[in-house]
């Protein structure tokens, strides 16, 4: 491998490798303990493990795409775990295999995690239909969302029907995880008064769900004033466009009332925009997009990585910072620099 090989699109021309067509056979044929040494693969941090991941998924990737992706959000504590699990198994008594994932922004940041650190769905994680896999632990959030999509494929050729992937609805990490599902929910609390609490209206902009979850006992009434508040907010923040209405439900995940429900939600927009080519859409807006985002990482790796550049790029932020040159004068140098660089290492390869 060359010293200047592009990372992020690491694993080109490994598809016919054998050991990896072996792996992808026992992967399709439900070989739990190859779809785990696979993800380990590919969320390593050692670059021949991670080709070796990345082979996989290449022979893999035609078997991917016939799942459900749902994307779960909400504060801490809004009972998202609790709420997954009665989902999960609810599924899995329909005769669905169902993968857990989650993208955890705390995790690169803290080096702890919020998402990870109790034992959770403790029923759901016996099952053989389920499939839950924490968070990978370190990296960008950016890194982490790639990884984890790329389990999702993963997990598709594995054959699950569903995929929810699990995040803290903090920071960006819902809008990472919004652009790799078909279909985002956002659990909320019950909150006082009539003001929405705690949620941005970014958030709502990407829900096709609300639901206010702890709809029991003592908090429903309160919960059922939220839903509203939520509701008369999605018709003010969202006008309709494609053929979905986002609506706020209720739900108590503990007494696992109002869950079927959300289900049911999921699937009747998947059955819109199945129908009006949205989904085929999206998905393939998805793909180019990912496609794109690996293309500039690498580009902006291979950019500082060129020998030389670390000290052209000091250079040029310390004149841009004391207004010796624009912004734009330093980027054109550092750019045109960068460049004639290439193309003279590239005429000196034999
Ligand atoms: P997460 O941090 O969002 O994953 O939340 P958890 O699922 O761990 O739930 C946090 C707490 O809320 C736990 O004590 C749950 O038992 C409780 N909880 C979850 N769902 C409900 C619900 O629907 N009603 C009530 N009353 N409590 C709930």
């Amino acid at each position: 491998m060359t010293k200047d090989r592009v990372e992020t699109v690491e694993g080109d021309g490994y598809a016919s490798d054998p050991e990896a067509a072996e792996v992808a056979r026992a992967i399709r044929s439900g070989d739990r303990r190859a779809l785990a040494r696979a993800i380990t693969h590919i969320e390593s941090t050692r670059n021949a493990d991670r080709q070796r991941g990345q082979s996989v998924l290449e022979a893999l990737v035609a078997d991917s795409g016939n799942a459900f992706r749902v994307g779960i959000t909400g504060p801490p504590g809004v009972g998202k775990s609790t709420f997954i699990e009665a989902l999960g198994l609810g599924l899995i008594d329909r005769g669905k295999r169902v993968a857990v994932l989650a993208v955890d922004p705390s995790s690169p940041v803290t080096g702890g995690s919020i998402l990870g650190d109790k034992v959770r769905m403790e029923r759901l994680s016996v099952r053989p239909e389920a499939f839950i896999r924490p968070s990978p632990s370190s990296g960008s959030l950016g890194g982490v969302a790639r990884r984890t999509r790329e389990v999702m494929l993963l997990c598709e050729a594995a054959g699950y029907d569903v995929v929810l992937i699990e995040t803290v609805g903090i920071g960006q990490s819902e809008v990472a995880v919004a652009s790799m599902v078909d279909f985002f929910l956002v659990l909320l609390l019950p909150a006082g008064g009539d003001e929405l609490q705690g949620i941005k209206k970014g958030v709502v902009e990407l829900a096709d769900l609300l639901v206010v979850n702890k709809a029991d006992g003592s908090t429903l009434e309160i919960a059922e004033r939220t839903r509203q508040d939520y509701a008369g907010a999605l018709n003010l923040i969202r006008s309709v466009s494609g053929p979905w209405q986002p609506r706020a439900l209720l739900a108590s995940a503990l007494e696992n009332r109002g869950v079927a429900e959300v289900w049911q939600a999921i699937e009747a927009h998947r059955d819109l925009i199945e129908a009006s080519g949205e989904l085929d859409r999206r998905r393939r807006e998805q793909s180019r997009d990912w496609m794109w985002k690996l293309v500039e990482e690498g580009i902006s790796r291979a950019f500082r990585e060129q020998p030389g550049m670390a000290q052209a790029i000091a250079r040029e932020e310390e004149s841009v910072e004391a207004l010796k040159t624009t912004p734009a004068a330093a980027a054109r140098k550092l750019l045109d620099g960068f460049l004639s660089a290439r193309s003279a290492a590239r005429k000196r390869r034999p």
